[in-house]
């Protein structure tokens, strides 16, 4: 009768156990949050999703290596990219390694700058 138990604890495993729906990882049948991708199961608490990506990185990156700041600007960020601009100009205006490590780390800036929320 050995198989019957091995059965019923198989069973018993399943129930406890489901496949997360998004990265398809097992987790506990009760959990509300997936340890694997960190989304959340239970319906309920997905009511307020982290604000959506609305812009596209390579855009951003494009816009600011053609105008230094431009990437700020297309993120909604006139004031930020203005004085980028201004810093990026004037090392461009005196040496030009600054302004290409400036201009470099502007761009890099706006694509990791505050990514949540602003
Ligand atoms: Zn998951």
């Amino acid at each position: 009768m050995r198989t019957t138990t091995k059965r019923q604890v198989k069973k018993e495993i399943q129930n406890k156990l489901k496949r997360c729906n998004f990265c398809s990882e097992i987790v506990l049948a009760e959990a509300k949050k997936c340890k694997h991708c960190g989304e959340f199961l239970d319906p309920k608490l997905r009511t307020s999703p982290l604000p959506e990506q609305k812009w596209n990185p390579v855009t951003v990156a494009l816009f600011s290596l053609l105008v230094p700041g431009g990437g700020h600007i297309y993120r909604g960020k006139p004031v930020k990219g203005f004085l980028w601009l201004i810093f990026v100009a004037v090392g461009y205006r005196f040496y030009l390694f600054p302004g290409i490590f400036l201009h470099l780390i502007s761009i890099i800036f706006a694509l990791i700058g505050n990514q949540t929320k602003e």
